[in-house]
């Protein structure tokens, strides 16, 4: 079911998953008086334990499925891996964003690779692999480093193989992922990219879009450490940014929010991946920008005026806190952090933490991207034990 009514609030709106991602999009819609029903497998779950109403069961469940999915006004979710089957279901229950056709797109690095590919947009150069000899002939073309990926179920940089001789490849088991749906691995060129950025656009069922300035990110262990916005692009590559990423989202027909992720070489920009979701480098908009990035996903699909995109500040940045600043399950000592002027704190609310958990984050706002990034590292290196 689609159709372009205006989605008042009041309504109740769904939220597929029960992450981080969830929870903050269920906070900003409840404080436009939005009742969010989350579906998740616990109670406990970081999104469940701030909505209004929760069903409990497995996302594959046609039963639970039918008894989220009834009484909803719209649909969405906080993560791309949900089976297609469920979204169809809620699709006969109400308006769902992003469609399963996007899903499907963002599901499969491959698919999502050569439709923007097709579509004219620049990608990181790839090519389907089953094969140490298909590797090596991706190599003979595009020179090592090779990065080897699944094409399905990757995140924080699970399921992938840096190839810089043909000899690493031996570490990859060919047949582990499931091949039912297609061509199960993905070369890629490793890109020597100057800086890693990435664009988040909102885009209502009308085709309105908004963009958020670019993110500049930094990994650490494959996974976000660091965001900085506004990202150090000259005038002309940030409004290249803005442009590809609404670009994007046009070209899979998006509705909802997508965030882009790119790698830029000198004044070159090439899409790596898109999550058609809020992205952990959006949260500081939370508090750098007019819109958070999570009111502005509930705007998009409730077809509401999308809000300002534009910073409230001069530079912001953003730590991620993952379980190692907790010690044996003892949370650090937080007065540390929020003592730095400017710092800001966010925890999700689980309750067991691991070393590469995501458990929250610290935004800080200055008049410099450079000022706030010194203060949020040095805000969370007071929370690290030795
Ligand atoms: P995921 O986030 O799903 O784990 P990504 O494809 O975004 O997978 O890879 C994670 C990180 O690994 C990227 O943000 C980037 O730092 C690095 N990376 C991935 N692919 C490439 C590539 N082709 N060239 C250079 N670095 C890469
Ligand atoms: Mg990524």
């Amino acid at each position: 079911m689609t159709d372009s009514r205006i989605v008042q609030p009041g309504s109740r709106i769904g939220m597929v998953g029960g992450g981080q991602l969830g929870r903050m999009f269920a906070i900003a819609a409840a404080n436009m008086g939005y009742i969010v029903r989350v579906f998740s497998a616990s109670p406990i779950d970081p999104a469940a334990q701030v909505a209004a109403e929760h069903v409990a069961g497995p996302l594959d469940d046609p039963a639970c499925v039918e008894k989220f999915a009834d009484g909803c006004d719209v649909i969405t979710l906080e993560f791309e891996n949900i089976p297609a089957d469920t979204i169809a279901a809620c699709g006969r229950h109400a308006p769902t964003y992003p469609s399963a056709d996007v899903l499907r797109t963002a599901q499969d690095r491959l698919i999502e690779k050569s439709t923007f590919r097709d579509a004219g947009l620049s990608v990181t150069p790839f090519a389907p692999v089953t094969s140490v000899a298909d590797v090596q002939a991706f190599a003979d073309e595009h020179g090592f480093p090779v990065i080897v990926k699944t094409s399905r179920d990757g995140y924080d940089g699970k399921g992938q193989f840096r190839v810089d001789q043909i000899e690493d490849c031996a570490s990859i088991d060919w047949d582990a992922p499931d091949q039912t749906n297609g061509p199960a691995w993905i070369a890629e060129k490793c890109v020597a990219f100057d800086r890693e950025v990435s664009v988040i656009v909102a885009r209502t069922p009308n085709g309105k879009t908004t963009a958020f300035p670019a993110f500049e990110n930094e990994h650490a262990n494959h996974i976000l450490d660091f965001s900085v916005c506004p990202a150090s692009l000259s005038e002309t590559m940030a409004a290249r940014v803005s442009e590809l990423g609404i670009n994007a989202a046009e070209t899979i027909n998006l509705v909802g929010l997508v965030c882009v992720e790119l790698f830029v070489c000198g004044d070159e920009l090439m899409i790596n991946e898109i999550a058609p979701r809020p992205h952990n480098s959006g949260h500081l908009t939370i508090e750098a920008c007019a819109t958070s990035q999570f009111e502005q996903h509930v705007r998009a699909i409730c077809n509401l005026p999308l809000g300002e995109t534009s910073m409230i500040c001069g530079g912001a940045a953003m730590a991620n806190l993952l379980g190692n600043v907790w010690k044996d399950q003892s949370p650090p000592m937080w007065s540390d952090a929020l003592a730095t002027p400017g710092v800001r704190l966010h925890l999700y609310g689980k309750t067991v933490a691991k070393p590469a958990r995501k458990m929250g984050h610290l935004t800080c706002v200055s008049d410099q991207p450079s000022d706030a990034k010194r203060r949020v590292r040095s805000a969370r290196d007071s929370l690290l034990h030795d």
